[in-house]
């Protein structure tokens, strides 16, 4: 037996170091191995071998050994574990929350299933898969042509319990398809069939599609920013032809034998392009992103793993894949505030993460947007990032017109009909005579956000968060109210709960709207996207297929529409109440409202035809919609010069301490002594609170957030380090562990 050397070892803990064990195999940085540590077994990952232990610690004897290496499980790439370091040390969180993100429990769990089957249970197995193949590819042809059958009937119903129903079995057949597909997957990939090598050394895409000069010009300034080893940020309007560009340039890095990433912010808006890069590139396209079936993430990984040539279309959590030679990063709507996770840590960025990857892969990054966010524009405006923009759309076509519909003073004229104003149900009305589609958008799902008693003006609010629970009728009885935050929910009586009075919606949400645009427009066909609608992925996918077939006249929805898709017909676009998104508590509103509602513009008008843009508001003169109006990405300029006037980011660094806690007074409490500890002795950042947010309690914990702002300068680091040393401190000396979260650049 060899001498025992010490390792690190990186465990899926929230530790502030790795631990030391002693390790009589041979192994190496990546090697995943079974320790003991606190009384449980753990598999980590091998950081560091033939370190120094403490001498004082050997001698006692209190070194563990490695209880076993995983061989069987594939050894994490070097560039994975320098990607956890940068993370960790960015966000300010350890190594262990990372690799646990990176990679979880079931990951571990799949890993080692598939390891533990021997070569003779291995074909035994095989021939029992291919039939289960067999089988199931047989079923789906059968449920296909169910699913068909339900849906031509539903495009007949009329009936809303028929609807339901319909809408229903529609989606249980979708969903018993979908698992079908996993099931011929899975055995795919246990029988060995599966291929390991995507597309390489293929000639050029060839769709018929020719670049336009523009775009010729930019893929060339594209490239040279590349080489000049910088970020690009791609800038051109919704339409202008970025995921040509895109596409271009992934079909070249595939073909040079590399792999390359593509980050979408949320998988809702990737549904089109996913079908438009499929046809491109085929089977060697793979869409990776949480709500994918665990055998399906599995196979991804063990493809991204082995062999090259794989384009992977994703979310955030694709950037943890065990990806290797990159070719190109491309983070499309990076702007978009879906890249940051908010809970739990690491608390990342996908886009400011992807940029962490670039460097650490050696590999070319490209961002696109229509409306950049602030913290790009700052970075192209200081020459880190290289600029490059698209002036015009590439179907002739201008901006939509905008037309702001002030609330109040129709209300005062009588020119409202419910959340419609009848200038809007004009235009929604012509439009539709002349064959357009239209989209209406507004923030909040629901029924109604709130209700209230009509007697004693009680609104019940969530037992365990502090919010107003939202109304969602459902198929029976009165419906539901519901809490957003935790999930709770309670039938709903429609008489107060206090005093037996009769209870009423305050405001109108996307199923209130729904119902009155059915009652305005009875000839309409009229459907429905928001998180509710969107719970069975087919059935949203459903609907932006019907609506991209012509099959649907309005489309109501929250966030989800206002992005990401291309409607030829779509003439029409409206948000039905802008106010909800000027919140006062958040420095971004302005920012982020200004980027949904360009986005939300570029939807409409894309071929030839001028489209039309209506806001409903009460707040008619906010500065948002005169930038708006005046257009032309001056809004970037103008919210910067803010930024700078109050010190916010980009030109300074926020981070935030959460103070979470079951009891409101001790969070307060603690939350003061720690702002005391962090305001101390002159440190080089400013300190506000702690403070109440908009809202305070989440599930049956109270919050407080410490606001933390830095200079961004040669100490950022060294600065970062010291506050987390004094959390940490803080949180021994208190005992209070386990209350404290810090979040760096929050959202
Ligand atoms: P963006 O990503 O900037 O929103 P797209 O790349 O989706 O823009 O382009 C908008 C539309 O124009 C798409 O339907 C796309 O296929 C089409 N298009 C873009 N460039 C070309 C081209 N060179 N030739 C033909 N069609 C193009
Ligand atoms: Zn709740």
């Amino acid at each position: 037996m060899p001498q025992p050397t010490y390792i690190s070892v990186i465990l899926p803990l929230r530790l502030e170091w790795e631990p030391c064990y002693s390790c009589a195999f041979d192994v190496a940085p990546g090697d995943r191995v079974r320790v003991n540590f606190a009384g449980k077994e753990y598999i980590g990952t091998v950081d560091r071998t033939g370190i120094e232990p403490e001498a004082g610690l050997v001698s006692q004897g209190k070194i563990k050994p490695v209880t076993k290496v995983e061989d069987s499980l594939s050894p994490v790439f070097p560039e994975e574990i320098a990607l956890w370091k940068a993370v960790a040390e960015y966000y300010m969180c350890t190594i262990g929350e990372v690799y646990k993100a990176a990679y979880p429990a079931v990951k571990i769990q799949n890993e080692e299933t598939q390891a533990r089957m021997d070569a003779q249970a291995k074909e035994k197995e095989a021939s029992r898969l291919r039939l289960k193949a067999e089988k199931a590819r047989a079923k789906i042809s059968s449920l296909e042509e169910r699913l068909a059958r339900k849906h031509e009937a539903l495009a007949n119903a009329r009936k809303d319990t028929v609807k339901d129903r319909l809408e229903a079995e529609a989606a249980a057949i979708s969903a018993e398809i979908d698992r079908c597909r996993t099931e011929i997957e899975a055995a795919v990939q246990d029988t060995g069939t599966g291929q390991t090598q995507g597309q390489t050394g293929k000639a050029p895409v060839n769709d018929g599609i020719v670049l336009s000069p523009a775009q010729e010009e930019a893929s060339a300034r594209i490239r040279e920013g590349f080489r000049a080893g910088k970020p690009v940020l791609l800038k051109g309007v919704t339409g202008s032809g970025k995921t040509e560009i895109y596409i271009r340039l992934a079909a070249e890095a595939l073909n040079s034998g590399r792999n390359v990433l593509y980050l979408v912010p949320e998988i809702g808006l990737s549904r089109q392009l996913e079908y438009r890069l499929r046809k491109i590139f085929g089977d060697s396209l793979m869409v990776f992103h949480s709500a994918e079936s665990i055998a399906r993430r599995r196979l991804t990984a063990y493809k991204v793993r082995s062999g090259n040539g794989w384009i992977v279309l994703g979310t955030r959590s694709a950037l943890f894949l065990p990806l290797h030679d990159l070719g190109l990063i491309i983070v499309d709507e990076e702007h978009d505030p879906s890249y940051k996770q908010d809970s739990p840590a690491p608390r990342y960025n996908g886009r400011d993460t992807a940029i962490m990857l670039a460097g650490i892969q050696r590999c070319s990054i490209l961002l696109g947007s229509a409306t950049p966010s602030l913290e790009s524009a700052h970075n192209c405006s200081t020459g880190k990032f290289a600029l490059v923009t698209l002036e015009s759309r590439y179907h002739e076509g201008e901006d939509a017109d905008i037309e702001i519909i002030d609330t109040i003073a129709e209300r005062k004229k009588h020119g409202m009909r419910g959340s419609f104003s009848i200038k809007l149900i004009e235009h929604i009305a012509e439009t539709l005579a002349s064959g357009g589609q239209v989209m209406l958008f507004r923030s909040r799902r629901s029924f109604s956000p709130a209700v209230q008693c009509t007697e004693c003006g009680t609104i019940p609010k969530c037992p365990h968060c502090n919010v107003s629970l939202s109304l969602h009728k459902g198929g029976s009885g009165n419906g539901r109210l519901v809490c957003h935050y935790c999930g709770y929910s309670a039938p709903y009586s429609g008489t107060c709960p206090q005093c037996g009075g009769e209870m009423r919606g305050l405001g109108a949400g996307t199923q209130k709207i729904e119902e009155e645009a059915a009652a305005l427009f009875p000839q309409a066909r009229i459907a429905r996207l928001d998180s509710d609608t969107a719970q069975s992925a087919v059935y949203s996918k459903d609907t932006i297929r019907r609506f991209s077939r012509g099959e649907i006249d309005i489309l109501v929805g929250t966030q989800m529409v206002t992005k990401g898709f291309d409607f030829p017909d779509l003439r029409l676009v409206a948000v039905m109440q802008a106010d909800t998104l000027l919140s006062l508590q958040d420095f971004r509103a302005d920012e982020k409202a200004a980027q949904l509602l360009e986005q939300f513009r570029g939807r409409c008008g894309r071929r030839g035809e001028k489209g039309l843009f209506v806001i409903q508001t009460s707040v008619p003169d906010h500065p948002v919609y005169r930038m708006l109006a005046e257009g032309k990405g001056q809004e970037g300029e103008e919210l910067l010069s803010e930024r700078k006037l109050f010190g916010y980011p980009p030109y300074t660094r926020i981070i935030n301490i959460i103070i979470k806690d079951t009891v409101e007074q001790r969070a307060e409490r603690m939350g003061t002594k720690l702002a005391g500890v962090l305001e101390s002795g002159h440190p080089p950042y400013t300190l506000s609170g702690p403070y109440s947010p908009a809202v305070d309690k989440v599930a049956d914990s109270f919050i407080r957030i410490i606001r933390l702002n830095l200079r961004k300068d040669r100490m950022l680091a060294q600065t970062k380090r010291l506050i987390m040393k004094t959390v940490t401190a803080f949180e021994v000396n208190e005992k209070y562990e386990n209350h404290l979260a810090i979040d760096v650049d929050p959202s």
